[in-house]
C-alpha cells in the first residue's frame, strides 16, 4: 500500500536561538541589537494607517529599494530586498546554486548555509577554517577550490560570511577580493551580516567584479530583526535573475508597513552610528573582562564574542547561566561545542554577565 510518508522532502532544519518568553531575562543569544529602532521608524510605525493593510504592498518595494540605493550610492536596479538576509540568501542559494559543481563554505560558519544546500539540492563542500578559526582566502582560489568541473570552475559558488560567525573574525577587503577575482566563473556571496560592527566592506569591489553580491540585514545593527529586511547588492544581471527567481515564489514579501519603516531607518545616520559605537565600546570592554575571567576568543569585529574557558566546559557555563536568567548561544557542532557565543547587550546586561559568570566560575 502507498504511503505518502515516503515521499514526503526529507530535511535537516536550521534550529533558531531560543526565544524564552518569560519577561526580565537577559538575552544575550541570538545577535539582537540591545538598544530599540532609530525614533523615526518607531513613529513611523505608530504613525501607520492600518487601513491601508487592504491593499497588497508594493510588490517591488519600490520605496525601500530607491532608499537603499540612494543610502549606497548605487542604481535601484542593483538593489534586492527581501524579509530578513535568510530570504535574500535563500532566494541567492535558488538562483545562482545549479546544483553543477559543489559550491564551497568554511566549516564553522553559519549553520543555515547546508540546510539550504539541502533543501535545494546543491552539493557542497567545506572548507576547513585555520588555527584560530582563521579563514584563508587562498583555500577558495584556483586549486584550492578543488579540481576544475566541465565548465573550467574549481567550485560551483562560494558563500562567506564577513565577519565570520560564530567566530567574529573578519577577512580584509582585500582577501574578498583574491576570491571574487578567483572565481568569476561563479557567483560569490559576501554575507555581510555584521559588518557595520567592525570588519572592511567589500562593497567598493562591486563596480569591478559582476560575480560578487553582498547581502546585508537590518537585524543586527539596525535593530530591526523584528520586522524581517535583508538586502542583497550586485549588479544589475545578478539582482534581475533574484528577482526573477522571486516572482517566480512569491511575488509579495516585504508588508507595506515593513517597506515604510526600512526606507525610514536609513533617514537617521546619527542615530544608527551612536548605537554603533556603544555596541563597539562595550564589545571591547567586554574582551578585556572576559579574558580576566580566564576565557579565550578570536577577535570579534561582530556584535558577538565566541568563548572558551580554560577550566569550566561550556555546556556547564551555559546551564548555569541560564538558571539565572541569562541566555547565551551554545551549538553543539564537533570543534565548537566547548564554546559560548555570547552576543554583546548594554553596559548593564554585561555587569549582570560578569556578575554571574564570576559565581560560577568560582
Ligand atoms: N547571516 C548571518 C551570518 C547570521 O548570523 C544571520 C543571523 N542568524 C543571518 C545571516 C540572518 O539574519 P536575518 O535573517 O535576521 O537578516
Amino acid at each position: 500500500m502507498a504511503n505518502w510518508r515516503e515521499h514526503v522532502r526529507k530535511v535537516t532544519p536550521y534550529v533558531p536561538g531560543f526565544q524564552p518568553k518569560e519577561a526580565g531575562v537577559i538575552k544575550l543569544n541570538t545577535n539582537e541589537n540591545p538598544y530599540p529602532p532609530a525614533p523615526g521608524v518607531c513613529e513611523a510605525l505608530r504613525g501607520f494607517d492600518a487601513g491601508a493593510l487592504r491593499k497588497y504592498p508594493d510588490p517591488t518595494a519600490s520605496v525601500l529599494v530607491d532608499a537603499l540605493a540612494s543610502y549606497h550610492g548605487l542604481p535601484p536596479d542593483r538593489v534586492f530586498v527581501g524579509v530578513g538576509s535568510d530570504d535574500v540568501l535563500a532566494m541567492a542559494f535558488m538562483t545562482f546554486f545549479d546544483g553543477g559543481a559543489p559550491i564551497l563554505f568554511p566549516d564553522v560558519t553559519y549553520s543555515f548555509y547546508p540546510v539550504w544546500a539541502g533543501l535545494f539540492g546543491i552539493p557542497y563542500r567545506t572548507v576547513p577554517v585555520g588555527e584560530g578559526f582563521v579563514v584563508r582566502a587562498g583555500d577558495y582560489v584556483g586549486s584550492g577550490a578543488g579540481p576544475a568541473d566541465g565548465n573550467c570552475r574549481a567550485c560551483g559558488g562560494i558563500v562567506l560570511p564577513n565577519p565570520n560567525a560564530p567566530s567574529g573574525l573578519a577577512l580584509p577587503a582585500s582577501d574578498i577580493e583574491k576570491i571574487a577575482a578567483g572565481n568569476p566563473g561563479c557567483v560569490v556571496i559576501i554575507d555581510e551580516a555584521y559588518i557595520d560592527f567592525g570588519g572592511e566592506t567589500c562593497l567598493p569591489l562591486l563596480g569591478k567584479y559582476d560575480n560578487l553580491l553582498v547581502v546585508r540585514t537590518y537585524s543586527k545593527s539596525r535593530s530591526l530583526a523584528g520586522l524581517r529586511i535583508g538586502y542583497a547588492l550586485g549588479c544589475a544581471d545578478l539582482i534581475r535573475a533574484m528577482n526573477d527567481v522571486k516572482f517566480s515564489y512569491n511575488s509579495y514579501t516585504l508588508n507595506t508597513p515593513t517597506i515604510l519603516a526600512g526606507a525610514k531607518a536609513l533617514e537617521d545616520e546619527a542615530y544608527f552610528c551612536s548605537t554603533l559605537q556603544k555596541i563597539v565600546e562595550t564589545r571591547e570592554a567586554a574582551k578585556r573582562e572576559l579574558a580576566g575571567l580566564g576565557f579565550s576568543f578570536p577577535d570579534s569585529a561582530a556584535n558577538f564574542i565566541f568563548a572558551t574557558h580554560d577550566r569550566v566546559s561550556a555546556p556547564e557555563i551555559y546551564a548555569r547561566l541560564r538558571d539565572r536568567g541569562i541566555y547565551v548561544r551554545h551549538f553543539t557542532s564537533p570543534g565548537i561545542d566547548n564554546h559560548l557565543r555570547i552576543t554583546v547587550g548594554t553596559d548593564g546586561e554585561m555587569a549582570a554577565l560578569y556578575g554571574a559568570l564570576e559565581g560560577i566560575l568560582g
